[in-house]
């Protein structure tokens, strides 16, 4: 798998952190991992094939995650682009999904489901096991941030690479265990220290995550302005040993099983 950092930032606007958005190539088909406004259009400017885009996976709905679902959406049905575009879009997220979308739909009678192609919205509960693409087996993990927030574990099939998405989440082993051994654990890390809320992690947190989960890599993303000007690898190291990767806009890593 090929992922491409889109934003790795938060709610709060910043000058080179976007907030959440991580495009996945796999075998399969392509994967827009959260849907922030600024999203739709750093898949533009980061040359992604987002017109043939297959799935998009959202993990709660705070909307530095999910504002840019509608408006993409808005941009499908009339962008010349699009228009000869028949292969269906999936869009996965947590129960409330399908009532959060009609909300968005209605506010101004946007008839974003009339789209080029078909559009599926599936709603996934905590635990449950999918298939996204015929190729790329899927699980989720109920986190601790919201009462809908899903934690994403991918597996391609055959022995092919595996990876978690964990998006915004509190502390709790019990995510470790669900992480256990992939190739890419791409975790929050909002605080360097002294979080003011539970419901996000600071890095000491992570890298209590990381020990207990022995990935090949880490990833750390979600990261507030408290972050700008630490080097967020080398204080990583100083708490766990293993590859510790700061996430930056734009940044582009392959994910394999070797
Ligand atoms: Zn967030
Ligand atoms: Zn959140």
């Amino acid at each position: 798998m090929k992922l491409v950092v889109l934003g790795s930032g938060t709610s709060v606007p910043h000058p080179q952190r976007a907030s959440s958005g991580f495009w996945l190539e796999t075998a399969g088909g392509s994967l827009l991992l959260d849907a922030s406004a600024p999203a739709v259009h750093r898949v533009a400017q980061e040359g992604l094939d987002w017109v043939n885009l297959d799935a998009i996976w959202i993990s709660h709905f705070h909307l530095d995650h999910v504002g840019g679902l509608a408006p993409f959406l808005f941009g499908t049905k009339y962008a010349p682009q699009t228009q000869a575009r028949r292969k269906p879009l999936t869009i996965y997220g947590p129960r409330g999904l399908k009532k959060l979308f009609e909300a968005f739909d209605q506010a101004n009678d946007y008839g974003l489901l009339q789209q080029p192609f078909p559009i599926e919205l599936r709603e996934v509960a905590p635990r449950e096991k999918f298939d996204i693409f015929s190729e790329l087996r899927a699980e989720t993990f109920s986190t601790p941030h919201t009462s809908e927030s899903l934690a994403l574990r991918l597996q391609e099939e055959s022995g092919g690479a595996s990876f978690v998405y964990t998006s915004d989440t509190g502390y709790t082993e019990a995510l470790a265990e669900f992480a256990r051994g992939v190739d890419l654990f791409l975790m929050e890390c909002s605080f360097p220290h002294s979080k003011p809320v539970e419901s996000h992690l600071e890095l000491r947190d992570a890298m209590r995550l990381a020990e207990l989960a022995a990935p090949r890599r880490v990833m750390l993303a979600h990261l507030y302005p408290q972050w700008d000007g630490t080097d967020v690898a080398a204080k990583a190291k100083k708490l766990w040993p293993g590859e510790t990767i700061e996430a930056r806009d734009g940044m582009e890593i392959v994910v394999s099983s070797q």
